[in-house]
């Protein structure tokens, strides 16, 4: 089989990556040892935030604009819904980080956003108990990605474009000599010009086969959902939400789709090896007693759960992307180290990781997102 670009890992990135370059007449054939959507990653539980005033650092305001244009797009050609515009209220103490980042963030790139004392939240939004002392900023264009459903439209959208898909399938061997790529997995021998490797928790592992490592370090997490007042959390009427006081990171969902109130703890996180099947949510002590504890306290919610699922987070030292060459490999190219707040990217690093492979550079400034950082 042969490829202009092969693509290990189709999951957020990669299958995006995957409808860019095909969408942009490369021969693509994207490799998953799973079927995207799927369980077994880091983009399943529906529902993700998209922020655009950006608590984790002002340079990501240009992707995060980007990827919100392309998503966009992404829902008017696929026909799906990808995008439910709810606006998110960026919540914290007035000294934490993320929040001044916010504000920051808003200022230098004029968007459109609120600051707002809590109790004027309290006032506007009956969901939210927040107590006195806390600041928010509300952005009303951003909102909510359907993370699943993004990733189905990429890939029908790719196999509309020629794109071919090896699911399920596990690579046995990598080589590059010169020029050329070749992978075999699941029997079959691929060759092509270029390897972008977008495999999530498993990206050592496919490292591991070069003989290389990136210091990555894949996390367990969890997100529950709570039975929700309806009249209070519609998504019409309540945003999405984040909430960052320096000591301990929140985020929450109104009800969409019926689905309850989505709520999950950003730092709540236990170290994972790559391929280590998670326990299941309850299997450690402490499981959503915090996200229960929040909802009760913040938004004077009696918490009755309704579900709840364990997910991974890729984290990299700095909490920052890693989307560059890697070292040693001209053309070989690595998208990873997501840190829990990749998705909303995903269109962005799709259009970014087919510039790359095209002609070397992308118009985003991507330098903090160097693998060089961590030498
Ligand atoms: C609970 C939770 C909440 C989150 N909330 C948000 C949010 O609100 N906003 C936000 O922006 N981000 C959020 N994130 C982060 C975001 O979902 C991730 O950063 C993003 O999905 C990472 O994309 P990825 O392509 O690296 O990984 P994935 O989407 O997991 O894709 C990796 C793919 O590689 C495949 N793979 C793995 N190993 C191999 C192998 N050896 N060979 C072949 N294929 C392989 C996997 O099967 C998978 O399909 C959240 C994450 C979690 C877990």
């Amino acid at each position: 089989m042969e490829a202009d670009v092969i693509i290990i890992g189709a999951g957020s990135m990669g299958m995006a990556a995957g409808y860019y370059l095909a969408r942009a007449n490369r021969k693509v054939v994207l490799i998953d040892s799973n079927d995207p959507p799927h369980t077994e990653g880091s983009h399943h539980g529906k529902t993700r935030l998209i922020r655009h005033a950006y608590g984790e650092g002002e340079q990501y305001v240009p992707m995060a604009l980007r990827a919100q244009e392309l998503w966009l797009e992404l829902e008017r050609d696929s026909g799906r819904k990808v995008f439910h515009q709810t606006g998110v209220l960026n919540i914290g103490t007035p000294e934490s980080d993320f929040l001044k980042n916010v504000f920051r963030s808003a200022e230098t790139y004029s968007l459109p956003t609120e600051k707002l004392s809590s109790k004027e939240v309290n006032d506007r939004w009956s969901g939210f108990r927040l107590p006195d002392g806390l600041v928010a900023c509300f952005e009303k264009n951003s909102g909510v990605l359907m993370s699943e459903e993004a990733i189905r439209a990429y890939r029908e959208l790719a196999e509309q474009q020629d794109a071919a898909l090896l699911m399920n399938t596990r690579v046995q061997k990598l080589q590059t000599d010169g020029d050329c790529i070749s992978v075999t997995a699941g029997g079959t021998l691929i060759t092509g010009k270029k390897l972008i490797i977008t495999a999530g928790k498993g990206t050592n592992s496919v490292l591991q086969l070069l003989g290389r490592q990136l210091p990555l370090q894949p996390m367990r997490t969890h997100v529950s959902w709570f039975e929700a007042d309806t009249e209070l959390y519609r998504p019409d009427i309540f945003p999405a939400w984040a909430y960052d006081d320096g000591d301990s990171g929140f985020y929450g969902f109104p009800d969409i789709e019926g689905a309850g109130l989505k709520i999950g703890n950003h730092q709540a996180g236990s170290p994972v090896l790559p391929e280590e099947k998670l326990k299941p949510f309850g299997a450690v002590p402490g499981d959503g007693k915090d996200v229960s504890d929040f909802l009760s306290l913040h938004m004077g919610v009696d918490p009755i759960l309704r579900t709840a699922q364990v997910c991974t987070y890729t984290d990299s030292p700095d909490g920052d992307f890693i989307i560059d060459q890697l070292p040693g490999y001209g053309n070989v190219i690595v998208a990873c180290g997501f840190s829990g707040h990749g998705f909303k990217f995903a269109s962005v690093v799709g259009e970014i990781l087919m510039e790359l492979t095209i002609c070397g550079r992308t118009s985003l400034d991507i330098t903090g997102f160097a693998a060089c950082r961590f030498d």
